[in-house]
């Protein structure tokens, strides 16, 4: 069993490197695949996000390209612009020489900008298959130089319809590259594109990290076109009402921001993070521990924080930037044998993301739409009702009953009941009606449904597509 980089043939640079960015011992992915890469076989890595997937194909790239020379000589294609970004950024932070430039490309930005970084030398390209392509058609791109090429997540590119773009940019390149495939999963389309571009490669592979995530319901709601996340959030809140939870984002100001509007709307929230004197967040923790604050807003680097996992909820109000966050983010609740959930606000624009999150847990999202305020005040009457019943178990309520016998002599008993439980009801809700400023402003125009009327934000729906 190999337990250092140094082992795999990494040069000792790369490997100290390595070591002060805290990568000491090589994740199963890299140990099996690194020494193949660097003797210059192809290989197909089987391998999900999470398992150092990047570093098992980067590290060996790095390790062969020549820093004097300018031209292309690594193509990494990815199948989305997030995808891209990460990949650049995390082969940028291995490299250990200042003349590599490694370059990202992909759709949504300025082509001007990426044709003028192209133009000044890169060595390791980074992209989308489309964009690639477009910078191949008009010149700026030239691939003639390429010894490596990479398909980061294969399967997830075939699923998306790139494999004429793939196999169009795999013709622009030399025929005696070297080429290597990453994938989730070994399907036949994979097999096929992999005979075809492939010389006998060697298979790798990882067992996928088994999250439990049996107890953890996963659902989300969907932002509805012209709301804001904010406007949405509160009712969602309202409705799951999480015992406690932590409240994810991704900027620091989001989280500040927030904090602020779920304090002004009566709820129980703090925020953590990073700027907090060591007492300060050992005080926060406490209460939060003890449930005297419900939600902690914090971004992922802040939450790593927070040692609480006993959480009722886990709230993505902004997605993580890769599966692997996510998992993590969720994994703080269903523990201890409890049903946990994990609660996602996605944009209508954010939704495919979540397509990946299906796959990567094999389980169709729950989808809800934002609650109305009926449904809201629908529940809270079930909880009072639950709240009644207890009540009327418990031992306290004889000490009340001379009170009703009196007003008796006065009204009816229904109607003294009804009295008393509309005061627990208005008590019970502080945040009502701040929240009702986020609720169902403006009112959404009532569409027509087989002739007769109804809102558009009409209770619980749930899909599996
Ligand atoms: P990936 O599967 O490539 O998305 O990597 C998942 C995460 O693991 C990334 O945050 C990497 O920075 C981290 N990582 C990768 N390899 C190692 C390693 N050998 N030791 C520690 N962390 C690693």
């Amino acid at each position: 069993m190999t337990s250092s980089f140094a082992d795999l043939g990494l040069s000792p640079g790369r490997v100290k490197h390595l070591n002060d960015m805290g990568f000491t011992k090589p994740t199963a992915i890299q140990a099996q695949a690194i020494p193949h890469l660097i003797a210059g076989h192809d290989a197909v890595g089987l391998a999900q996000t999470g398992t150092g997937k990047t570093a098992a194909f980067a590290l060996p790239i790095l390790e062969q390209v020549n820093v004097s020379n300018r031209y292309v000589q690594a193509l990494v294609l990815t199948p989305t612009r997030e995808l891209a970004m990460q990949v650049s950024q995390a082969m940028q932070g291995f490299t250990i020489d200042r003349r590599l430039q490694v370059t990202a490309v992909y759709g949504g930005q300025s082509i001007g900008q990426q044709l003028s970084r192209l133009r000044r030398g890169s060595q390791v390209v980074v992209g989308t298959p489309g964009r690639v392509i477009d910078l191949i058609d008009r010149g700026g791109l030239v691939l003639d130089q390429v010894s490596v090429m990479v398909l980061d997540e294969a399967d997830e590119m075939l699923n998306m319809g790139f494999i004429q773009d793939v196999e169009k940019i795999l013709s622009h390149t030399p025929d005696e590259r070297q080429t290597a495939f990453f994938s989730a999963t070994m399907e036949p389309a994979i097999q096929k594109l992999a005979a075809r571009f492939l010389k006998s490669p060697v298979t790798v592979s990882v067992e996928p990290q088994k999250a439990s995530t049996a107890r953890i319901k996963q659902i989300a709601y969907v932002v509805p076109k012209g709301w804001t996340k904010p406007r949405a959030l509160m009712p969602i809140l309202e409705i799951e009402d999480p015992e406690s939870a932590i409240i994810f984002v991704r900027t620091r100001r989001t989280a500040a921001d927030l904090t602020r509007q779920l304090q002004a709307a009566g709820h129980s929230a703090d925020e953590y993070h990073g700027d907090l004197t060591q007492s300060q967040r050992e005080r926060l923790l406490q209460r939060f521990r003890q449930r005297q604050v419900r939600w902690v807003v914090a971004t992922d680097i802040a939450a790593r924080g927070i040692h609480v996992d006993d959480l009722s909820h886990v709230i993505n109000y902004e997605l993580p930037d890769n599966l692997d966050s996510y998992v993590h983010r969720i994994g703080r609740t269903g523990r201890a044998g409890k049903e946990g959930r994990a609660v996602s606000i996605v944009s209508p624009l954010e939704k495919y993301k979540l397509t990946r999150v299906e796959k990567r847990f094999h389980k169709p999202m729950e989808y809800c739409k934002v609650p109305t305020q009926a449904a809201i005040a629908a529940r809270h009457l079930e909880k009072l009702q639950t709240r009644v019943r207890e009540a009327i178990t418990s031992e306290r309520v004889a000490s009340f009953l001379p009170i009703v016998s009196q007003l008796g002599e006065e009204y009816d008993i229904r109607t003294i009941a009804a009295a008393a439980l509309q005061m627990a009801y208005d008590q019970a809700r502080p945040t009502q009606l701040r929240a009702e400023e986020y609720a169902d402003k403006p009112k959404p125009k009532p569409v027509k449904l087989n002739g007769n009327e109804a809102t558009p934000q009409e209770n619980r729906v749930s899909t599996s597509q």
